[in-house]
This record gives structure tokens, sequence and C-alpha cells, in this order.
């Protein structure tokens, strides 16, 4: 087989801890949420790749910051996905839930999920490249990070609850390429969450190990995200306990109410 022809996905770090991800086939390539432009102008030279498009999860600027900048520099005629009901500068496709975002260099088809909770237009893009002999992709923006979620700038604890679900459904095996390298401070709370997940205790080896080597944590999957993630463990016996005794609530009947307690514990943790 051409490796040409298979699909590759590489992080090219921004600002303090932002990934800014290229997928590219070996010849041409998508840049996701390009908050700045330097670095993927940069990343496209050094390995010879010809952008082919610009896929936007939501109007952060350390999401969007560099797509102008990039339309100017390799062609204003290039598809710019991103969600409907915001700002994106430079969009020329607005997508919503159930939408296919086919492309045809690098070949990928990607679906559209609508995720609201860090903004209210947030969206997500899903591919699943299972025949390609590659693992399903998911660039979740924001929404989503290893071990922990988006703030909820915008949204309720409800909707990102139901945002959260959506990725759950996804086959386990489904590579999460987030936007921030936030794992390390994640993993602190979420022993602080339940200190004796085993599987949790070995990720925060692992990634502190990652870490120290300065190599990114990430991409994480969604069947390793049920297992120490508690924004995703919501409906946990565990979980439940520990947002019971820090809110002090003898009753919390859904996994909404739970998220609710321990995001609002995480931004203040
Ligand atoms: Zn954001
Ligand atoms: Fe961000």
């Amino acid at each position: 087989m051409d490796k040409n022809t298979l699909l590759q996905v590489w992080p090219i770090p921004a600002f303090d801890d932002n990934y800014l991800w290229c997928i590219h086939d070996g010849k041409s390539a998508l840049v996701v949420d390009p908050g700045d432009s330097g670095p993927v102008e940069d990343y496209l030279l050094q390995n010879q790749l010809t952008l082919k498009g610009i896929l936007v999860t939501h109007h952060h600027a350390d999401h969007t910051g560099g797509i102008l900048n990039l339309l100017h520099r390799f062609g204003s005629d290039l598809p710019v996905y991103g969600p409907a009901g915001t700002n994106i500068p430079g969009r020329t496709v607005t997508v919503k839930e159930g939408d296919k975002v086919e492309i045809a260099s690098p070949s990928i088809s990607l679906k559209v999920f609508e995720v609201p909770g860090h903004t209210l237009s947030h969206i997500a893009y899903f591919a699943n490249t299972q025949a390609n002999i590659v693992d399903p992709m998911l660039f979740c923006g924001d929404t989503l990070f290893a071990s922990g979620c988006g703030r909820l700038f915008e949204g309720t604890p409800t909707q990102m609850t139901q945002s959260l679900a959506k990725f759950a459904a996804l086959p386990k095996n489904t590579l999460v390429y987030c936007t921030h390298e936030y794992t390390l401070s994640n993993i602190r709370f979420a022993l602080a969450v339940e200190p004796d997940n085993q599987n949790l205790i070995s990720w925060a080896e692992k990634a502190q190990a990652l870490r120290a080597q300065h190599l990114p944590t990430l991409p994480t999957t969604i069947g390793q995200e049920l297992q120490v993630n508690p924004f995703m463990r919501c409906d946990q016996p565990e979980v439940i306990a520990k947002a019971k005794e820090i809110s002090g609530q003898a009753d919390l009947p859904s996994p909404a109410h739970v998220l609710a307690v321990i995001r609002a514990w995480k931004d203040r943790f």
C-alpha cells in the first residue's frame, strides 16, 4: 500500500497549550481549529503539504484566529467549515447535526455533531475511517478533554451531558483529538473525584511520563475516557457519591445534576 494514501493526524502546537490538528495523506492537508496561522504555515511547508480546507468547531479566538491569514496565504477559495449561529471568520460552509463533510483530497468523510455546552453553537467532526485501516477519529474542540471537559461558558450542564453522551455512543477505539493539553491538571481533579479508580491511577502515571518527555498525551480514546473521565462517568456510583458529598445534596436525580456539581467544583479546584 502506498503510505501516502493513509490518513495521518498530527498535532501542531500553538500558544501555551493548544493543539491545531492537521489531517493529511502525505500531500493534501486539512487543519482543524487554526487559532494561529504561523505554526500551521511552518508545518505545511516543512512537510510539503497543500492546504485543502479548514474545519472549525467553535467561535473562540484560539480556534479561529489564524483562518483569515491562512486563506490569504494559501487561497481565498479554500473551504472553511463551521457551525451556524455564530461568527466564524472566513466560513464558507455552515454545517449542522447530521451533515456530512466530504473531502476528496485528503480523502475523508466527516459527520457533524452539534455539541452545545462549552459554547452554544459548538460542533464536532467524526470520521468513521475503519474501512481505511485507520481508527475512527473525533475532532471535538473544547467539548471533551482527556480526563476532563470544557468549561460551560454558554451552555448548561444538561446540554453538556447530552453532548458527551453522543461521544460515549461512538466506537470505543475512536481516537479523540482534543484541542488543549490540559491532561495533567484534569487528572489531578479526576483523582479527587475518584481516588480509587485504578484505570485513572495507571493513566496518571502514563500521562506524567509523556509530559516529562514533552510528548502530547493525546489523542485519547472514547474507551479510555469512559474509564477515567469523571464528566463521562456521571452515572457511576463513585462519581454520584462524591458529587453528593461535595454538594451536600442528598438527591442528584440525573447525570446532568451530577455533572453540574463536579463541573462547578472543577471551576474552583
Ligand atoms: Zn473554546
Ligand atoms: Fe480553546
